[in-house]
């Protein structure tokens, strides 16, 4: 682990932390420039930390800006990664993620923000962090079960942009716009098309007057695209006609902005957050590079403001399918006041075999979580079945079957131990119980 210092929200001239941080270090850009003086700007209005990684990569890809406009959400989205000359200009790309990036049209474009950009291995095109925002040719190959919608989400819809799969609770996709677009997303089909911004208000206000002409209706996920690029103004518009609505009890939302923006968590957005309890927020995260200390920053400030989170994490090939990337990622949330929630088998879209590993290897790392780490830090494995099955938990086996009316359990360490049982027999997986 490498020892970077960072810049804690100190103005000019004020001390220097030192802080382990533990991604790459950044390594030498291709074609190498000359350096300008850094020069800090006056306290950011958003006070956000800014660590010597983001400060080296602001001076070196963004001379004429400053730590304060780098600390702007939306000088990061007016300053993301679309192109391949953007992405040249500072990735030494391979001539198949070059081939890829021409290659592409239609939705899931690149787009990466400088904040992202600023943490990619520019020289190593295996790095687990680049293989997930810059497309590779596997993208274009299509196997055995894979389409572009396959949870059935579109057949789940009753108006445009809600999803109403399970009883009592509905998906609210309200942009298609994201910072970051993952290589693996499972709403490739949709997110990032048609100009990025193309999901109309008419229709957010039809989905929400679905919401509230359906009493079943208790729990709404807000997603997209991802909700935290809305302004202020638009979430709060959203979450105030969701908590009118008598029979919603309980409002989530689903993001990645704290982690590939973690600047977009000012005060602002947290006191709409506050005023519309009980708010939980699931976070995607992918692997432990992204646990930097703007991300730390972002995830304690939305903890300080009540806002329960969790995390859901995408299972993927190459990229955080080994035991100790997974371990350390779900110790580093802890750390940082996230509950890991979700581990999601790679849905199958179109394009997606080099992300998908078989589901054995995602029971076996849960065996190699479970009872060898804190109870906490092990998320439900859960294979989101396609066609609109929902989320099907799936676990190693304890329970390994009967012995009179003793249930056999093994522990997390290999040994065997009896529970007696008062009955009815629990159905063990092989259909083995007496
Ligand atoms: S942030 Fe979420 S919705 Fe956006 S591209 Fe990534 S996985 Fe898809």
């Amino acid at each position: 682990m490498k020892t970077a210092r960072v810049l804690c929200e100190e103005p000019p001239g004020k001390a220097i932390a030192s802080r382990p941080v533990s991604s790459p270090s950044l390594a030498p850009a291709p074609e190498p420039v000359s350096l300008p003086k850094l020069t800090i700007a006056p306290r950011a209005k958003s006070s956000f930390r800014v660590s010597v990684r983001s400060a080296e990569f602001l001076r070196r890809y963004y001379p004429d800006a400053t730590i304060s406009e780098w600390n702007d959400w939306r000088w990061q989205n007016r300053n993301r990664v679309r192109t391949l000359a953007e992405l040249q200009r500072m990735i030494t790309l391979s001539d198949e993620e070059n081939d890829a990036v021409k290659r592409h049209a239609g939705a899931l474009p690149v787009g990466i923000t400088p904040y992202y950009a600023s943490l990619l291995d520019p020289l190593d095109a295996g790095q687990a962090l680049r293989k997930t925002v810059v497309p590779v040719l596997g993208e274009y190959q299509l196997t055995r079960g894979e389409n572009e919608d396959p949870l059935g989400e579109d057949s789940h819809s009753p108006v445009p942009g809600l999803v109403h799969r399970y009883p009592d609770r509905v998906l609210l996709l309200v942009t298609n716009f994201c910072s970051v677009y993952c290589r693996y997303c499972t709403r490739a089909r949709m997110v990032g098309s048609a100009g990025e911004r193309s999901v109309k208000k008419a229709d957010i206000e039809l989905a929400l007057d679905y919401i509230e002409q359906t009493p079943v209706v208790r729990d709404v996920l807000i997603s997209g695209g991802d909700p935290l690029s809305l302004d202020d103004d638009r979430l709060e518009y959203i979450l105030g006609r969701l908590r009118k609505i008598k029979h919603v009890e309980f409002v989530r939302i689903g993001s990645k902005q704290p982690v590939v923006q973690p600047m977009r968590i000012t005060k602002s957005l947290r006191q709409i957050l506050k005023r519309h309890h009980p708010l939980w927020m699931s976070l995607h995260f992918t692997h432990p590079d992204e646990l930097t200390p703007e991300v730390a920053e972002a995830c304690g400030r939305m903890a300080d403001a009540g806002i329960p989170l969790g995390s859901q994490t995408v299972l993927l090939k190459g990229v955080n399918d080994d035991l100790e990337t997974l371990r350390k990622l779900m110790h580093g949330l802890l750390k940082i006041r996230v509950r890991p929630y979700y581990l999601y088998q790679c849905d199958p879209i179109s394009g997606s075999t080099h992300f998908r590993t078989p589901v054995s290897r995602g029971v076996e790392l849960i065996r190699g979580l479970r009872g060898h780490t804190t109870g906490y830090a092990v998320p439900t494995f859960v294979v989101d079945a396609p066609d609109g099955g929902g989320k099907i938990p799936i676990s190693p086996d304890y329970a390994v079957g009967y012995e009179n009316d003793d249930l056999l359990l093994k522990s997390y360490d290999g040994g065997t131990y009896r529970y007696p049982d008062s009955g009815p027999p629990l159905i063990i997986a092989d259909g083995a119980h007496s």
